[in-house]
């Protein structure tokens, strides 16, 4: 891609009414444009980002046998009204269609899934199921000031599976609870598994927290072995598990799972034939993944104050090629012989071509997109490249074959 293609160019100034650094860093590098608090339009850098990181979940959902699914945004009211969370959800978003009838739109999908799986499972062989979507949320937050981290419109990946006992539901959950690991070592974001209150719906539940100072959730880390607490469920003087130190530290609840309980299988009638003849209410887990906080989480834990920095697997670009000296009709060659041949490898470049900017507001400019590997072309680097990791102080001059290897 040519930076002087791109849509949109970057902005000096961050938005008034951008408070968190997530946001404007995200809108002045050109990744997102706010319409309204917690709403956002995802630009072209914007989206390329979101679609790798839920091309990663989605593998890693299909890996542990989850099937992918695309449930509605609007809700019959009346399905929320068989569990009681019509007017227990403090954040839902409810109005009447057409007919009159009450709808809402899915901040999360239980009141469509358990209706929709007791039409297709009656026997235990039709069991387990594991059914996954990546899809957009809609909660009616009171505080959206967080940019990604917060929004009322916001894409999550949410796997529901259903088991014929609590034993195979709990085997699959901690298969779940590795998955997500992986998902977050892939992505290069840290995160810790957070033991915390499972709401009205579940006893205990885990979440994934990402610690870093912005973040709204408070928890308790083991300094020996690492484990952690929700503040909200901490009752512990040392750690339950090695009797360690506990250090308070701020996070980001990046994902949470849970395992639920029976109410909304009786609710909605899930039942199934045991191969004893019984019937039986189906046993559920539930996985959640919030797939634009994590974009947020991401930038504001890898960030210096020049912008972004991405990590590699997420990040839209691999490379961004500064030009200097593209007057010269050898350099412009050079470089766009450079742009082509990385291209015709299968890696992401971004060339920034543009002549009527000056060579500070092109390392500007590569600084605050946060793409990896920054490389030069100039006359002063004659025949070599001069290569920069983004978030590394040193430069080095290199070949184009070396600059392949190493990027590959
Ligand atoms: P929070 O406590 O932050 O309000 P939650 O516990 O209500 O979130 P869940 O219902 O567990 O959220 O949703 C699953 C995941 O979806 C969360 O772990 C988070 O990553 C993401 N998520 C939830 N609410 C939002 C939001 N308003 N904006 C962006 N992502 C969200
Ligand atoms: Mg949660």
């Amino acid at each position: 891609m040519l930076v002087s293609q791109l849509f949109p160019q970057t902005s000096k100034t961050a938005p008034a009414g951008a408070e968190s650094l997530n946001q404007q860093l995200l809108i002045r590098a050109g990744f997102i444009h706010q319409e309204m608090a917690g709403v956002y339009t995802y630009l072209p850098l914007g989206l390329k980002v979101l679609t790798k990181l839920s091309q990663i979940i989605r593998e890693e959902m299909d890996r542990i046998g989850g099937q992918e699914v695309l449930m509605p945004a609007l809700h019959p009211g009346e399905n929320w009204k068989k569990t009681g969370r019509f007017e227990t959800f403090d954040v839902l978003f409810k109005f009447k269609g057409a007919s009159g009838a009450d709808v809402v739109l899915g901040p999360t999908h239980e009141e469509i899934i358990y209706p929709l799986l007791t039409e297709y499972v009656t026997s235990y062989k039709d069991l387990p199921i594991a059914l996954y979507q990546i899809q957009t949320k809609f909660r009616n937050e009171l505080r959206a000031k967080a940019g990604l981290l917060r929004g009322r419109e916001f894409l999550m990946k949410d796997l529901y599976s259903f088991h014929a006992s609590e034993q195979d539901r709990d085997q699959y959950y901690e298969k779940v609870k590795k998955s997500y690991l992986k998902i977050f070592a892939q992505i290069g974001l840290p995160v810790l598994v957070t033991k915390a209150a499972g709401g009205t719906f579940s006893d205990l539940s885990d979440e994934f927290q990402s610690l870093t100072p912005s973040g709204e959730d408070t928890i308790f880390v083991c300094q020996s072995c690492q484990r952690a607490v929700n503040q909200e469920v901490f009752d512990e003087e040392t750690c339950q598990q090695c009797g360690g130190e506990f250090k308070k530290e701020k996070s980001i609840e990046v994902g949470n799972i849970f395992p639920l309980k029976q109410s909304y299988a009786k609710a909605f009638g899930l039942y199934f034939t045991s191969e004893k003849g019984e019937k039986k209410l189906v046993s559920v887990g539930c996985y959640g993944l919030g797939i634009s906080r994590v974009m947020g989480a991401i930038v504001e834990v890898f960030h210096d104050e020049k912008g972004i920095i991405w990590p590699e697997k997420v990040a839209p670009f691999q490379v961004y090629i500064v030009g200097l000296d593209l007057e010269s009709k050898d350099i412009w060659d050079k470089a766009e012989n450079i742009y082509q041949n990385l291209q015709a490898e299968g890696i992401e470049v971004l060339f920034d071509d543009r002549k009527s900017v000056s060579a500070g507001e092109k390392f500007t400019d590569a600084d605050l997109l946060g793409i990896p590997y920054r490389v030069v072309i100039s006359k002063k680097s004659e025949s070599n490249l001069e290569l920069k990791k983004r978030g590394e102080k040193t430069t080095q001059l290199v070949s184009l074959a070396e600059l392949k290897s190493q990027l590959k």
